[in-house]
C-alpha cells in the first residue's frame, strides 16, 4: 500500500485539476489518470481549421468564486487582463424577433423593461435584490461548505433558512410575484437550464442564477475562451510536480478491506495510491469501477439533469446580428421544457443559445470567417423512452436554422464550411456522463444537495474521494472550483487526523 501523502486523480476535468493543486501545494505527491488524449472534460477545447471552439463551459460567471480559488492556490486571474468583463451579459431574442440585452447598466434595463411591462423595471431590480442575497447565504449555508452529518443540514435551526434560500416554491411561480409579461418571466427564469433543470420544477433558490450574474457580471478568459481557465490550473499543477497521463482511463478502484488502494488502469497497469480522487462522473465511478451494486442501483433511481446537443459551426461569414452570448427563448417556453424533463426529448420550437466567441476574442476564427456554437437543451438518455436520436438532431437543426434566418441570418446554411455535432451519447462516450446528463450528472432538487447530494466521501472507503459536478455542491465551473477546495480540505484534515 502506497503512503497516504500519494494521491491519484481519475479525470482531468477542472475539478481534477483544481484538487490536484490544491493537493501538490499541501506535500501530496498526485498523479492524474485522464481517459481522453486532452484534458478539461466538460471544459475543454475543439480547434479546427483555426477556429476555436469551447467544447461546454462558455461564460464565466460568479467572478468571486474564481478570485477566491485562484488566489488560495497563489495563481494570477487579473480581471482586465486574464478575463475580460463584458458590457452585455447577453441578447436574448424572442419569437416576434423582439430583444432585450441583459446589461448590468441599471439606465438601459430600465429603458428596455418599462417598454416591455409598464412598473417592471422596480420589480426586477427587487427580484435581483433578493435573488443576489440568497446567492450569498447560499454560499455561506448550503454551496459553500462540507456537510459531514445529516443534522448540520437539517435541524430545527435550519428551517427557517430553508424558507429564506426559497426552497419550498419553484422558480417560476416564485417569479410570477414580480412579473407579469411572458418575455419578462421567460427572460428571469430561463437561466435555471445551467443546471440542467425547468424552472417549472427547480426551487426557487435558482433565482440567485440571474442576480449573481447581473449583480456580478460576466466575463471572458482572454487569449483562448473557457479552456484558458483549465490551462492556468494545468500549468500550475505542474509547476508543483503533479504528473498527468492522458489517453489512460481508469477500469477499477482497488479495494482491500475498507480502503481503496489505488487504481487499475485500461491496459492492467496497477497504480498505488494512499489517497483516490474520483473527478469522474459519480454515479459511473459507483457503476462501473467500484464493487458497489446495491449503492449504484440507488444512485440510478435519482434524479438526472437534462442533457444537449451542441452544433460547432466554422463558418466562412460573420453575421453581425449575433452578440457574444444570444439566448433565443421560445415562444413555446413552457412546452419546450416538458418535452425535455418528461418525455426526454426536445420541442419542435425549441430555445436554444450561441456561442460567437470572435466578438470578445478575435483569435477564435480566421478573419472574416466565424466560429459559433449552439447548445439546445435535451432530454437525457433513458432506457425507458428510447429516442431516435438521428430524426431529432436532423429537426433540431432544422429549427434553429430556421429561426436564425427569421432573426435576419437567412443565407447562413450555405456558409457552414463544417460542422461538429454533440449528442447525448457522444458527451456519455466523450466524458462518461451517466446518460449524458451533462449538467450534473444529477439534478439539483433540494433533496439532491447539501448533505443530501452524494458526498464527496465514500460511506464505506474512507480514502476514496469525489469531486466533481455530481457530487457537493454541484454543477457549474464556479461549483466545482468549489467542490475541488472542499474535498482537498477534506482529504487534508482527515489525513491530518488519522496520522
Ligand atoms: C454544453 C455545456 C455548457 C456549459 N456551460 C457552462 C458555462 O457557461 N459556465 C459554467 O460555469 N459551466 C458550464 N457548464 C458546466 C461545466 O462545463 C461543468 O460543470 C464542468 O466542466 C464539470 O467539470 P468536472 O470536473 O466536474 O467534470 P468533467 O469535465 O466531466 O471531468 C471529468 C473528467 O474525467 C474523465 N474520466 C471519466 N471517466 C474516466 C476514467 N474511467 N478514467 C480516466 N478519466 C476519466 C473525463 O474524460 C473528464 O475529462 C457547461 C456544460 C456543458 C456540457
Amino acid at each position: 500500500m502506497a503512503d497516504n501523502r500519494t494521491a491519484v486523480i481519475i479525470g482531468a476535468g477542472i475539478g481534477g485539476i483544481t484538487t490536484a493543486v490544491y493537493l501538490a501545494k499541501n506535500g501530496y505527491r498526485v498523479s492524474v489518470y485522464e481517459k481522453n488524449s486532452s484534458p478539461g472534460g466538460r471544459c475543454g477545447q475543439l480547434v479546427r481549421d483555426g477556429h476555436r471552439f469551447d467544447l461546454g463551459a462558455t461564460m464565466l460567471m460568479m467572478p468571486g468564486v474564481y478570485h477566491e480559488v485562484f488566489d488560495s492556490l497563489g495563481i494570477k486571474l487579473e480581471e482586465g487582463k486574464d478575463i475580460i468583463p463584458l458590457n452585455d451579459l447577453y441578447t436574448i431574442f424572442f419569437d416576434d424577433c423582439s430583444q432585450l440585452v441583459f446589461t448590468p447598466d441599471r439606465e438601459r434595463m430600465k429603458i428596455q423593461l418599462e417598454k416591455i411591462e409598464p412598473g417592471s423595471c422596480e420589480r426586477a431590480e427587487d427580484y435581483i435584490t433578493k435573488g443576489y442575497r440568497i446567492f450569498r447565504l447560499g454560499m455561506d449555508k448550503l454551496i459553500g461548505r462540507n456537510f459531514y452529518n445529516l443534522f448540520q443540514m437539517v435541524n430545527l435551526k435550519n428551517i427557517p433558512l430553508l424558507f429564506r434560500l426559497k426552497a419550498f416554491t419553484t422558480h417560476f411561480r416564485y417569479a410570477r410575484r414580480f412579473f407579469n409579461h411572458p418575455h419578462l418571466l421567460m427572460a428571469y427564469t430561463f437561466q435555471n437550464i445551467y443546471v440542467g433543470q425547468s424552472p417549472f420544477d427547480a426551487p426557487a433558490l435558482f433565482s440567485m442564477v440571474p442576480a449573481a450574474e447581473l449583480t456580478e457580471g460576466s466575463f471572458f478568459p482572454s487569449g483562448g475562451g473557457m479552456f484558458r481557465i483549465v490551462e492556468k490550473m494545468l500549468v500550475a499543477a505542474e509547476e508543483k510536480g503533479v504528473q498527468f497521463h492522458y489517453g489512460n482511463p481508469a477500469r477499477q478502484i482497488i479495494i482491500t478491506g475498507k480502503k481503496a488502494g489505488g487504481i487499475i488502469l485500461q491496459d492492467g497497469t496497477e497504480v498505488k495510491a494512499g489517497i483516490v480522487v474520483a473527478n469522474a462522473d459519480l454515479p459511473y465511478v459507483y457503476r462501473s469501477l467500484l464493487p458497489d451494486k446495491r449503492k449504484s442501483a440507488r444512485l440510478d433511481k435519482l434524479k438526472y439533469s437534462c442533457s444537449v446537443i451542441c452544433f460547432h459551426w466554422g463558418l466562412d461569414k460573420v453575421y453581425p446580428q449575433l452578440v457574444h452570448h444570444s439566448v433565443f427563448l421560445s415562444d413555446q417556453f413552457r412546452e419546450g421544457l416538458d418535452r425535455i424533463v418528461r418525455d426526454k426529448s426536445v420541442g419542435d420550437n425549441p430555445s436554444f443559445y450561441v456561442h460567437a466567441p470572435a466578438r470578445t476574442d478575435r483569435a477564435a476564427a480566421p478573419l472574416n470567417h466565424d466560429t459559433i456554437s449552439v447548445a439546445v437543451a435535451v432530454g437525457h438518455i433513458d432506457e425507458t423512452r428510447k429516442q431516435e436520436w438521428d430524426r431529432i438532431r436532423d429537426k433540431t437543426r432544422k429549427a434553429v436554422i430556421d429561426r436564425l434566418k427569421r432573426q435576419g441570418l437567412e443565407d447562413i446554411e450555405s456558409h457552414i464550411k463544417f460542422e461538429i455535432c454533440y449528442m447525448p451519447e457522444n458527451w456519455e462516450n466523450a466524458c462518461n456522463i451517466s446518460r449524458g446528463s451533462v449538467f450534473g450528472s444529477l439534478g439539483h432538487n433540494i433533496f439532491q444537495m447539501g448533505y443530501f447530494r452524494p458526498h464527496n466521501r465514500h460511506d464505506k472507503y474512507k480514502n476514496l474521494y469525489f469531486v466533481g459536478g455530481s457530487t457537493h455542491p454541484g454543477n457549474g465551473i464556479p461549483n466545482v472550483l468549489i467542490s475541488a477546495k472542499l474535498v482537498s480540505e477534506r482529504i487534508i484534515k482527515e489525513n491530518r487526523a488519522e496520522k
